[in-house]
């Protein structure tokens, strides 16, 4: 197989979301150029084929919120069985010790463990900027680079402190203009416009609770002037609810409106605690919603509404969040996560394989702002996952597509990220993976100490 083919043919998929593709689909260099019904052949020669006739053929999954540097405290041992706020309190002061080298190999296996579950694009949030740490998102930017996955990065910001009733400690905030002058400065030198874009910014404060309102205000502004999306966290927990109605009068839903911030460019992480009205405000805005099941279930957060913000107008996406709450970066397992618990709040009719896969792909990608992404059709780009049904856990299913959910599958045999393999065989192209692997698991015990 041949890496640089001009036209690829991946051949006679054994199953797929929709049988308009059954004999398979055509890549030309990193757009998606023709999609070949059942027996039939493609228009043109190609030059390379792929037979995938042992194979389940999906559109690269989206992950639409992260935080990747956590996969150096997953299962820590002071968090462990804990809600979310004393949860964060517990692993600040873990995280403000945070170095260069730490973002740069937690930024590897983050997205290595998303490369080799299906994942084609990936958006982390961070938010830590201390002292020595002011080019965490340059450094993911290398790195994602070098793996060759699609990124949108999120520039985190925090600027409340533990002493201005805020909950990171003080070590670990920016000033307004440190965070703003920041925030100009990597979209300018990193954020592609264009289709097909390989890395994009957006504006991300932490939390409510954790920024100035004046800053919400003057992000919410700067993204506008500068056409970038708008994230944050939202609606998580009961707690902030309260806090937000301590700290504001106001519930978070009224607060993001106050701000300027319930318009189509926002997408939130969470969104688990809106009443019908917020809901119907929220759908109206358009407001996109990252739903994390795992990190929702793990932390005791709540369950998203997922079925009625989408009828509302809100387009839905899934999340493996942050890898201290989940504590993993597996996207497919992730949106097995989705189907089960939106099982328990809206029942199986309404819930399908299909339903679970479209919040993964194209729900995640209107979140991002993206429709060149998400789909297989002509014309989209050439981001696509192959899974392989050879393990045990597949040993006598049926239907190939809803086995990949309901068999639980962890890992693609072959991933594509715009006309390129990042994934052959069930194993990363061209990188030494016990290599980082050797190092995260040196550095998180060093982080432990510090
Ligand atoms: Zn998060």
């Amino acid at each position: 197989m041949q890496a640089n083919s001009q036209r690829i043919w991946i051949k006679n998929p054994l199953d797929s979301l929709d049988q308009a593709y059954a004999g398979g689909i055509v890549i030309q260099n990193d757009i998606i150029v023709e999609l070949i019904k059942a027996r039939n052949q493609p228009s043109q020669a190609v030059d390379d084929v792929v037979d995938a006739r042992d194979h389940v053929l999906i559109p690269g999954l989206i992950n639409s919120h992260h935080h990747f540097y956590q996969t150096l405290t997953r299962a820590f041992p002071t968090a462990l069985n804990k809600n979310l706020f004393p949860w964060l309190q517990s692993l600040y002061p873990v995280w403000a010790n945070l170095t260069p080298e730490m973002i740069a190999v937690s930024t590897q296996i983050a997205l290595c463990e998303l490369l080799l579950s299906g994942c084609t694009t990936a958006s982390d949030h961070h938010y830590l900027f201390p002292d020595g740490l002011e080019h965490a998102i340059d450094i993911q930017i290398e790195q994602a680079k070098k793996l060759g996955i699609r990124v949108h990065l999120t520039r985190g910001s925090m600027s409340l402190g533990e002493d201005q009733g805020g909950l990171p400690p003080r070590t670990t905030i920016q000033t307004d203009f440190e965070i703003l002058e920041d925030s100009r400065r990597l979209i300018k030198n990193y954020h592609q416009y264009e289709d097909g874009a390989m890395i994009r910014i957006a504006l991300a404060p932490c939390s409510p609770f954790s920024v100035s309102e004046e800053l919400m205000r003057a992000t919410a502004d700067l993204a506008q002037n500068l056409d970038v999306r708008l994230h944050t966290h939202l609606a998580e927990t009961h707690d902030e609810t309260e806090f937000c109605e301590k700290m504001f009068g106001m519930r978070p839903v009224d607060y993001l409106e106050h701000v300027g911030w319930l318009n189509n460019r926002t997408w939130l992480a969470h969104g688990i605690h809106f009443n019908e009205e917020e809901i119907a405000r929220l759908g109206k805005a358009n407001v996109g919603i990252a739903h994390c099941p795992s990190s929702n279930m793990l932390l005791a957060s709540g369950q998203c509404p997922t079925l009625a913000l989408q009828e509302a107008g809100c387009p839905v996406g899934l999340g493996v969040d942050g890898s201290a709450s989940n504590d993993g970066s597996n996207m497919i397992g992730e949106v097995r996560q989705a189907l089960l618990l939106q099982r328990l709040r809206y029942g199986a009719r309404k819930i399908t394989h299909q339903k679970a896969f479209e919040w993964a792909t194209k729900g995640s990608a209107a979140c991002l702002g993206r429709d060149d992404i998400g789909e297989i059709a002509v014309g989209k780009q050439a981001d696509i996952a192959l899974f392989k049904l050879d393990e045990i856990r597949f040993a006598g299913s049926g239907s190939p597509i809803a086995a990949v959910l309901l068999c639980g599958a962890t890992k693609a045999d072959k991933v594509m990220v715009a006309g390129k393999w990042r994934v052959l065989d069930g194993q990363m192209v061209d990188v030494d993976l016990d290599d980082i692997i050797a190092k995260q698991i040196s550095l998180a015990a060093s982080l432990a100490r510090a």
